[in-house]
């Protein structure tokens, strides 16, 4: 049945998660108490000072009236002050910034804005799926830019062909990486804006996680880099840096002339941030930065536990400099698809299956720790009960689950 749903609907495929999801509610309803390491969804509350400026801003009668397109001047300068104190750029707030109803919401409208059917864009593999789907919601095709271990998970630009870079319209680049947690350097950057300046590509910089670092870290903007703001727009969320997932807001900031089409396309689509939403934004971006640091301490001794409990397993990931994730190879080869529902099976675990962020993360899943600490623990001991702590040992579904509490 083809029902109502558009070829290009069709194309993006079905919902990958969704079979996924469907088993972990079935274990749900049969009542077993499933730990979800599977979504990034900040579980901590988002400041004080910030959930106090949301409360007073609904009450005040400029809230209920729509805003203006493309956020408030308030909005738009606490983001260029932002900007300056975090990473030494100065940005005009009237033309190189946009408020957006989350980064999703531009990453999905930038290419309707500025391609034309039959265009290439190059897209991370593994990479967060927006960018796919943004492609193919506008007619365009994908070329996938592999991101691999040895390069630590940095695409190599001078391995795309040049017939193809020059046809290509958009690179997408996600540093801190979603999924694989690999940051990158001033240096990357200023590589991929010679490229980009060489084949006439808009650099898309997803920069959700730059403010979610560990052990001291800062990770960059691509705006920092010299040129940038010639071949660059740069996405920013304060979902995770402000755990203000669920209140929508995140921001554009970059080249006049691709922040003005993604402006001039969203008139057409939506009608803006909720107003009170943005002085709640005002207030996260200008306001003290202690809580944030808070949560990150938080985060950085999840992230410990869990490598150090991964590793009693003889499972050894990579430890995140960076995001709440850890990108873990599956052990004896086999695919995270079959590892995770085994993991969900025997143990009541949430693992994201990585091909769902590609066709290179079919031999990882990705862990996530925007859980308390005492779940993880709980999720840890789980693991060992059904895997076993002996380092190295082959894992072997079959063994495990042949040896039941009910045999004695
Ligand atoms: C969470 C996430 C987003 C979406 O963030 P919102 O601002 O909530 O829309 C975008 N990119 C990456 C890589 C993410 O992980």
């Amino acid at each position: 049945m083809v029902g109502y749903r558009s070829s290009r609907l069709s194309k993006i495929g079905p919902y990958f998660f969704s079979e996924f999801n469907r088993r972990r509610e079935e274990l749900k309803a049969e009542g077993v108490d499933v730990i979800n390491l599977g979504v990034g969804d900040p579980d901590l509350p988002p400041p004080e000072h910030v959930l106090d400026a949301l409360a007073n801003a609904v009450r005040d009668p400029r809230a209920h009236r729509y805003p203006p397109f493309g956020g408030t001047r308030e909005f738009r300068e606490a983001v260029a002050i932002w900007y300056r104190r975090r990473f030494n750029v100065a940005v005009d707030p009237e033309r190189e910034v946009l408020a957006l109803i989350g980064s999703k919401d531009g990453l999905a409208h930038l290419p309707l804005a500025i391609l034309n059917p039959g265009d290439i864009t190059l897209v991370p593999d593994p990479g967060y799926p927006t960018y796919h789907a943004s492609t193919i919601i506008a007619d365009c095709d994908e070329v996938s830019v592999l991101l691999r271990a040895d390069r630590g998970y940095l695409p190599d630009l001078q391995a795309i062909p040049r017939t193809l870079a020059k046809r290509a319209r958009i690179l997408f680049l996600n540093y801190p990486n979603n999924p694989t947690a690999a940051v990158a350097t001033l240096e990357f950057f200023e590589k991929a804006i010679a490229f980009a300046r060489e084949h006439s590509i808009l650099l898309v910089h997803d920069n959700s996680y730059s403010e979610v670092a560990y052990d001291g870290l800062c990770p960059p903007s691509l705006l920092q880099a010299d040129g940038a703001r010639e071949v660059g727009i740069e996405f920013h969320s304060l979902s995770k840096t402000y755990a203000m997932a669920g209140w929508r807001i995140g921001i554009a900031v970059g080249n006049a002339n691709a922040i003005g089409a993604l402006a001039a396309m969203k008139t057409n689509v939506d009608s803006g941030v909720p107003w009170a939403i943005q002085q709640a934004g005002i207030a996260a971006l200008t306001g003290p930065e202690g809580p944030t640091r808070d949560r990150v301490a938080v985060y950085q001794r999840r992230r410990d536990q869990l490598v150090a409990g991964l590793a009693s397993l003889g499972w050894h990931p990579p430890r995140p400099q960076a995001t709440f994730y850890l990108w873990l190879q599956v052990p004896d080869g086999r695919t995270g698809q079959d590892f995770a529902k085994d993991v969900l099976d025997l143990t009541g675990v949430v693992l994201t299956p990585g091909i769902g962020y590609g066709k290179e993360g079919e031999r990882f899943v990705r862990v996530s720790f925007t859980t308390p600490g005492e779940r993880l623990e709980e999720a840890i001991d789980r693991l060992v009960r059904a895997f076993g702590t002996t380092t190295g040992q082959t894992y072997d579904l079959a063994m495990h689950s042949r040896q039941p509490d009910d045999s004695t």
